[in-house]
């Protein structure tokens, strides 16, 4: 009989732990549930309500998703309308100090952008069409079967497809069931307590609207003004980003007491008035689609749930995404770290077999190493701001917090040091990268190149923001409330 696996959650998580699976044991039946009624295409859905914001899919996630389908991801993205940018030459980025990054000849690594809708439809065309014993269904997730040795599938909800019955035995359950996950509980129902956990809260706010890209400016580079974690005052920072259908994103970031407003007139006058107003005078010129939509709050806090150190742990249960870890999302590193442990998953189940003891503490245990580097990423920042709730900066964190700034300062300017920032940013490489000698170096002695205060525009991009940016001088345009 072919082994059966669960995976709760048909999110970006679900569906790279759906073909990590599949490809370690092709026989294998892979059951992947989902609580919400999936689209029949690329649309946003009740329950991914970040999937209105910004994602970027960082090179370190898409290799690794580049491993796990049987077709190329990147290639299937591109075709469907995503953008690829390259870190080195093809974006424009201010940095907390005001200086930009220098645009090098080499492109360095890349990233995706488009909406979070099109990847995970991307995601499930490839599985299912590619992958026959992989079926996705509606259901919804309400407790674990089994015990505390081992669990041995899930029990199931009034809201689930017909022929699934109430109880759906597994010889695995992966549970990538979101940041809402009910694992603690879930797991307290086998008789497992006392998972340590931790949450850091910055109280960031997103605010995203879409527009029109206006003729003329599709190839104007994806944009981007750092939030300042050093100054002591709230973070506040913007990005214009390409998605499919011409359109660009534009998603403003506010930590706790610097969070953009959902009103359009506050929402401009907020990327008007960051310490740069360059993404304020692109939207200024660009026609709206949508109204501006508003995550705040839990929905972005850092998050996570140290099931690897658990003192018990059952056999064949696995946790992976955003029910393992969350991190602030101005680091685009989620869906990445869920490809990563898939990719964990994939080579574990590869090494021991899907029922071999032990699999699933090694599979958490992998899986957190990526999760250490995005979360010293993001939660080495977010502690610095005020307001934050869940940590207070500690002298590692402010010698660490030094070094970034130095880093980044010297990335500006110096290839050494930009490349070791896109490796840890990207997850293709863990945080001891960004100490390696030649980045080390540069971080000491501040970047190569002069730092500029103005974008490194070429002169084509110079006339379009011209262009567009003459709307915000008009009288009637909204005038920047704060400036720093
Ligand atoms: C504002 C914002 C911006 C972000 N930007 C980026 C970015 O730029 N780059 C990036 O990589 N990441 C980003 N992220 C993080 C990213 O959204 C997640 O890390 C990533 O989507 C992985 O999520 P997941 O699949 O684990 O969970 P989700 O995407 O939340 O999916 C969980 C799925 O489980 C289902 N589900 C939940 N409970 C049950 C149940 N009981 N039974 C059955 N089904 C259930 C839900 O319906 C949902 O489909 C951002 C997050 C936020 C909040």
């Amino acid at each position: 009989m072919p082994h059966k696996a669960v995976v709760i959650g048909a999110g970006t998580a679900g569906l790279v732990a759906a073909a990590a699976l599949s490809l370690a044991e092709p026989t294998l039946r892979i059951h992947v549930l989902d609580r919400d009624e999936l689209p029949r295409g690329p649309e946003n859905r009740r329950g991914v309500p970040q999937g209105r914001h910004a994602h970027l899919l960082m090179a370190g996630g898409l290799t690794a998703m580049e491993a796990l389908f049987p077709v190329s991801v990147r290639d299937r993205l591109l075709a469907a309308g995503a953008h690829e940018i390259a870190l080195g030459n093809g974006m424009l980025a201010r940095t907390p100090d005001g200086g930009w990054f220098h645009r090098w000849k080499r492109s360095g690594p890349h990233m995706i952008t488009c909406t979070r809708a099109l990847t995970d439809w991307v995601l499930r065309q490839i599985l299912t069409e590619a992958r026959p014993h992989v079926s996705v269904h509606r259901a919804s997730v309400e407790g674990f079967l089994g015990d505390a040795r081992q669990v041995r599938g899930v029990r199931l909800g009034q809201e689930t497809a017909h022929g699934l019955g109430r109880e759906l035995a597994a010889d695995l359950v992966v549970d990538a069931s979101g940041r809402g996950s009910g694992s603690l509980a879930w797991l307290a129902g086998v008789g497992i307590t006392g998972v340590e956990e931790k949450k850091i809260d910055s109280g960031l706010t997103n605010a995203t609207r879409i527009y029109r890209i206006p003729p003329g400016a599709e190839s104007f580079p994806l944009t981007l003004v750092q939030a300042n974690p050093y100054d002591g005052r709230p973070g506040r920072s913007a990005m214009v980003l390409p998605i499919e259908g011409n359109r660009w994103m534009v998603s403003a970031a506010g930590t706790r007491g610097g969070e953009p407003p959902r009103d359009p007139e506050g929402f401009l006058r907020y990327v008007l008035g960051l310490p740069h107003p360059v993404i304020g005078h692109l939207v200024s010129g660009a026609e709206p689609l949508t109204d501006v939509a508003v995550s705040r709050g839990h929905s972005t806090d850092n998050n996570r749930r140290y099931f690897e150190k658990a003192g018990q742990w059952p056999e064949r249960l696995i946790v992976l995404g955003d029910a393992l870890a969350t991190f602030n999302p101005a680091y685009g590193q989620g869906m990445s770290v869920a490809a990563l442990g898939a990719q964990v998953l994939a080579r574990e189940v590869q090494r021991h077999g899907l029922t071999g003891t032990g699999l699933s503490r090694r599979v958490l245990r992998g899986a957190a190493r990526h999760v250490d580097t995005a979360w010293s990423t993001a939660v080495g920042v977010d502690v610095l701001y005020p307001g934050v709730v869940g940590a207070r900066p500690g002298a590692a964190d402010r010698v660490a917090a030094w070094y970034t700034r130095r880093l980044t300062r010297a990335a500006t300017g110096t290839y050494e040091a930009a490349s070791a920032l896109w490796d840890v940013t990207s997850l293709t490489a863990p945080a001891a990268r960004a100490m390696r000698p030649g980045a080390l170096l540069a971080a000491l002695t501040g970047p190569v190149l002069p730092q500029t205060s103005e974008p490194p525009l070429q002169p084509s991009e110079r006339r379009i923001l011209e262009q567009l940016g003459s709307a915000a001088h008009r009288p009637s345009a909204p005038r920047p409330s704060h400036t720093t």
